[in-house]
């Protein structure tokens, strides 16, 4: 052993040393104490829904051991048991909100939270689960329930928005994997506004130099419909259903107009606006002209 290394046990041994053994366990809890404690706390939550956007962020195998490095993820549904944090730094919420329960629920999450991300297009316009309150309530509940069950305790589905204040709309059914990854790192990394999409789908498609169903005579909301899923349906040979939900300055009008000369039926084109996100504002208002009348 050299003198070096000799003194530098000598003095680990010294008692009351910040070089004893112990101090030097308890320094390096500390340091990964520390370490630990800057990672953001994130929880994941789940309202009515498919689970398919939890699925969806499970899918994203390649990257989801770095999340669970980069973040405290202490709430998620699908993958670990329930635990509750005093605060999160981003909250991730899946699913409608259509039960009283989910309502309260939604607000103390919201109340704990720093940055609230709607997960889906389920949280953020009802999604699916609001098509039973655009006429067909009453037959779904019988579908469902063939014997009549007491009470069926159930609000008109919306999103999480309105009820709280939502700081990014992860859209899509379910949300492109690309962007749930790019906006969860420009929050890790402090980031405090991911950037958002205002182009329609078609702008992605054209770019990308798919044939345009619309000029083929077939119903396609890309026009209305936000980008940031890389035109994925008209690129793979399908229809846009609107999965994205509505641009703020989508034109409705106009888009029922050329629906009309396409020769469907007025009920095809009010089931391509109710579909998705019939309770955004755009949606209901096209759903309107088309002179169908929403249950409350
Ligand atoms: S948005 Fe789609 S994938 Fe996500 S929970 Fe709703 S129905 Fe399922
Ligand atoms: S196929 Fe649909 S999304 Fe693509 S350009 Fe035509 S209308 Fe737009
Ligand atoms: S093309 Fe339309 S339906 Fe398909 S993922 Fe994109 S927004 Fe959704």
């Amino acid at each position: 052993m050299c003198a070096r290394m000799a003194r530098c046990f000598a003095m680990m041994l010294l008692p009351g040393s910040v070089m004893d053994k112990g101090e030097i366990v308890k320094v390096k809890q500390k340091k990964e104490t520390t370490k630990k404690e800057k990672r953001p706390v994130v929880g994941i939550f789940s309202m009515t829904s498919c689970s398919g956007c939890q699925i969806r962020m499970l899918d994203m195998e390649d990257w989801l051991i770095d999340l669970f490095k980069l973040c405290n993820v202490v709430h998620f549904p699908l993958v670990k048991k329930h635990e509750h944090a005093d605060h999160y730094d981003i909250a991730i919420i899946e699913g409608a909100v259509t039960t009283e329960d989910e309502l309260t629920e939604v607000k103390q999450i919201r109340e704990k939270s720093s940055f609230v991300i709607a997960l889906g297009t389920c949280a953020t316009y009802g999604g699916i689960p609001s098509i039973k309150d655009y006429g067909y309530r009453e037959e779904i509940e019988k579908t469902v329930y063939p014997e009549p069950v007491p009470f069926i305790h159930n609000l008109g589905v919306c999103g999480v928005y309105p009820h709280i204040q939502i700081d990014y709309f992860l859209r899509g059914c379910p949300p492109d994997k690309d962007e749930i990854k790019r906006v969860l790192l420009d929050l890790i990394n402090g980031k405090k506004s991911p950037k958002n999409f205002d182009d329609p789908v078609c702008a992605e498609c054209r770019a990308k130099g798919n044939d345009c169903f619309l000029q083929k005579g077939q119903l396609c909301m890309g026009p209305v419909t936000y980008s940031g899923c890389g035109a994925l349906c008209p690129s793979m040979g399908y229809l846009c259903y609107g999965c994205r939900g509505p641009l703020d300055d989508a034109n409705v009008h106009s888009l029922i107009h050329i629906f009309e000369q396409c020769h469907v039926s007025e009920d095809d084109i009010r089931r391509m606006f109710i579909k998705f996100a019939g309770t955004s504002k755009k949606f209901r208002e096209a759903h309107n002209l088309c002179k169908i009348t929403a249950v409350k």
